[in-house]
């Protein structure tokens, strides 16, 4: 076999730069830069370097041109840019509902990960702290759910496991089917009530259910939470250890489709 490079770097301390965020999204992590032109061929993963300032393409309002492959989402962990990525996609709520950007992604939370969680440091004795995998838009309870493209309903307990509805409640979680984002998945989580089933084809801009407060939304700002996840792994290194999951920073995608924003 031809040489392999991963890119994995050890941020060291910086593990712990997360234990001390405020949870702003834009300054909590930068993105991964540097690691992408290191990991060679053969489909290896792409590390994430965690740092504890911002970059300007985090920082930066995310466009479309904030993509490497502008009008298609990334199809390999390759050059994969987890707070910079735009995937093409139509937004979750309808122009007409009022609604404002809540927590984003990897704000901390207080419980541990499982392996397709987000973390945001690693205590002193080694133990993993969660961090926020999505975007809480925060909206009226019962606003519309919009698919986000056109794609299958999807099982999230055959594809995370295990999978919490205690954490999430009620959610759609739909496969894309479209050429440019072919795989993607996106999650709407803690929702009231659902317009489909596991197994439906959906068409963006579809209903698809309706915001609520199920799993452990009980007591916060009513929001949908949505995640999007791509269809390969993406390595991280926190604190000297190398984690590979799906999960990124949906906002890019958020503000690119934002009807309020264009
Ligand atoms: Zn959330």
């Amino acid at each position: 076999m031809a040489s392999l490079v991963v890119a994995v770097v050890v941020i060291g301390a910086g593990g712990f730069a997360y234990l001390r965020s405020t949870g702003s999204p834009a300054n909590a992590v930068g993105a991964s830069s540097a690691s992408a032109s290191a990991a060679a061929s053969a489909g290896l993963a792409v590390s994430a370097t965690p740092r504890a300032s911002a970059t300007p393409e985090a920082s930066a309002s995310p466009s479309p041109t904030a993509n490497p492959s502008p009008g298609s989402a990334p199809v390999s962990a390759i050059g994969f840019r987890p707070r910079a990525t735009v995937v093409p996609m139509v937004f979750p709520l309808p122009a007409a509902a009022r609604y404002r950007y809540g927590d984003g992604w990897l704000v901390p939370r207080v419980d541990r990960p499982y392996w397709y969680n987000e973390i945001r440091g690693v205590t002193s004795t080694g133990v993993l702290l969660r961090a926020h995998d999505g975007v809480d838009l925060q909206v009226a309870l019962g606003t519309p759910v919009l698919a986000s493209f056109d794609g299958t309903v999807v099982d999230p307990a055959h594809i995370w496991r295990p999978w919490l509805p205690s954490r999430y409640g009620n959610v759609v979680v739909i496969q894309s089917s479209e050429g440019t984002s072919l795989g993607y998945r996106s999650i709407a989580a803690h929702l009231s009530r659902l317009a489909v089933a596991v197994g439906d084809v959906v068409h963006r801009g579809q209903v698809v259910g309706w915001t609520g407060r199920s799993g452990n939304a009980a007591e916060t700002i009513p929001h949908l939470h949505f995640e999007l996840r791509a269809p390969f792994l993406i390595a991280v290194s926190y604190g000297g250890r190398t984690r590979r999951l799906d999960s990124f920073d949906p906002l890019p995608s958020l503000r690119a489709c934002d009807p309020r924003l264009h």
